[in-house]
């Protein structure tokens, strides 16, 4: 290596004030066409972010109010003559009002932020259609996936991605640089064909979501029609008696646990099946298939509803005693204790079921909650990799088995008590525990030393029938692991 070569610093710095294809961001000006609720937040954030801000409005001195006072406000032709890059923050409908700035358009870059109200609302994408009216300017589409209150929440409200396209590279990375330094993440989405496929992203709903929805509302419905078979539908044929007061609050709070408990466990059983397949393969390599692939993905979902409905019943559960039918039901008692002349009515098994049942219960919300914090991008950012899986991997194991511990002490011993068997069918609770306490059964088989080993092994890039090389020690010869699989 030469002297010159060890005078170069040995990572390459590209330096912003030393590159003159590169304008610093404080003495380049971005134009923004609009003064609405984006173009607005939008200035607010260039001029934090430290660009120079010329808006151009069609009556600037009525809007010049509204942005701050480093902004300069002027009529649309003004400011577009005053900067190369310029935010259209003006809806589809009025891109049209602008043709008469053609003519000082020309050259410049125009930064399509717009959105549609429906999916696939018209045939060409917001950003082609602005760039069939102006041929002469280079299109860029982004920013239309940030809201107006994102931009003026900070960089500090976490991160944000940033969609960019466009046919031009130039025109892309002079967006993308912008965009990094107002604090957000651009993503190069190609050329101009994706534009349609941004616009779309912000009127989606929930599309991770939906599956778990389904779950939870499918397991809801099951559950609830189970206790209301149970606790209305049994004591009105048995009794005649009217129980329907109880499904608001008490079918409702019975059913609410259930789902709860068979979602969380529903968040760590493909990962038992996961495991499953790679021992039974002996590969990490092997694809599983495609339902327990996007089950694997929807686990943070399916995990936040859990919290969701276990938040539900703690408060349903802390209303009970607020209920009209529950005062009346316990001077009903009293007033039976009093006829009979019963003294002591304390039980002391009642008792300490009560009090392990609701600690055990307080315990596994509390855990919940934290897996449920821990799962926002905004928290997850800030973990290393071993703090995040000690969180949502082991603490969440030890959530499912204490939400056990709340189930068995609630049920006690009513699996074996005949009159809970009502139409033959058993407590709710006892099927709730079939799921989770499969999953711990795993689990503990999975934490046995012979399989954990092997486990390690293929997920560290071993395989069962690959060729291995070891040597006997009492001998040089050379031996193939033996093992074989016409699977992998
Ligand atoms: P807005 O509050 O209604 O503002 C639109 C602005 O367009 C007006 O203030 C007006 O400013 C200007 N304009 C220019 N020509 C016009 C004409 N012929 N008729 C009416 N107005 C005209 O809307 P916005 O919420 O800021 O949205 C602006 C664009 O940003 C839209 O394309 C929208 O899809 C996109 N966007 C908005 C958000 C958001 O959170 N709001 C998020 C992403 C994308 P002057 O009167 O000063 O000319």
């Amino acid at each position: 290596m030469s002297r010159g070569d060890m005078a170069k610093p040995l990572l390459g710095h590209r330096s912003m004030e030393g590159d003159p294809s590169i304008t610093p961001a404080a003495s380049r000006t971005i134009g923004v066409l609009g003064s609405g609720d984006f173009a607005r937040s939008l200035a607010i954030r260039l001029v934090c972010s430290g660009f120079k801000v010329v808006v151009g409005s069609r009556n600037p001195k009525r809007k010049a109010g509204l942005f701050p006072s480093a902004a300069e406000v002027t009529f649309q032709a003004e400011a577009v003559k005053k900067t190369d890059v310029i935010f259209v923050a003006v809806f589809r409908e009025h891109y049209s009002t602008l043709c008469d700035l053609a003519d000082v358009l020309v050259g410049k870059i125009l930064v399509d932020v717009s959105n549609n109200t429906k999916i696939n609302h018209h045939k060409e994408s917001n950003a082609e259609y602005l760039a069939s009216l102006f041929p002469a300017c280079t299109v860029v589409k982004g920013f239309n996936v940030v809201s107006a209150w994102t931009l003026q929440s900070g960089a500090r409200d976490g991160n944000k991605q940033v969609l960019i396209c466009s046919n031009n590279q130039e025109a892309k990375r002079t967006v993308a640089e912008i965009a990094q330094v107002m604090g957000f993440t651009p993503v190069d989405m190609g050329c101009m064909s994706s534009a349609r496929e941004i616009e779309n992203i912000p009127l989606h709903l929930l599309p991770a979501w939906k599956i778990p929805i389904f779950l939870a509302l499918g397991l809801f419905l099951c559950f609830f029609t189970y206790n209301l078979i149970r606790q209305v539908i049994h004591p009105y044929i048995r009794e005649q008696k009217n129980k329907l007061y109880k499904i608001p609050i008490e079918v409702v709070n019975t059913t609410l646990p259930c789902v709860a408990y068979v979602m969380l466990s529903l968040v760590y059983l493909p990962g038992v099946l996961a495991a499953c397949s790679q021992l039974y393969y002996g590969t990490k390599y092997r694809r599983f298939p495609d339902w327990l692939d996007q089950w694997l993905q929807h686990r943070k979902q399916i995990g936040l509803l859990s919290f969701f409905c276990a938040a539900l019943h703690a408060m349903y559960s802390l209303c009970l005693p607020m209920r009209r039918s529950h005062r009346y039901q316990l001077i009903e008692t009293a007033v039976k204790q009093a006829v009979e002349k019963k003294m002591n009515i304390w039980v002391e098994e009642e008792v300490w079921r009560m009090e392990i049942y609701i600690s055990v219960g307080i315990i596994a919300l509390g855990l919940l909650s934290l897996l449920a914090i821990t799962s926002l991008p905004s928290i997850a950012n800030s973990l290393n990799w071993r703090e995040f899986s000690f969180i949502q991997s082991t603490l969440g194991f030890i959530a499912l088995v204490i939400s056990t511990l709340h189930t068995l002490t609630y049920g006690w011993s009513r699996a074996f008590d005949e009159n809970q068997y009502k139409f033959y069918l058993p407590p709710t609770y006892t099927l709730t525990l079939l799921v989770p306490c499969t999953v711990i059964l795993a689990k503990v088989i999975f934490s046995l030393p012979c399989i954990q080993q092997r486990l390690l092994r293929i997920r560290r890039g071993w395989e069962k029938g690959r060729y291995v090389k070891f040597v006997l020690p009492s001998a040089t010869a050379e031996y193939s692991s033996g093992e074989t699989s016409s699977n992998v």
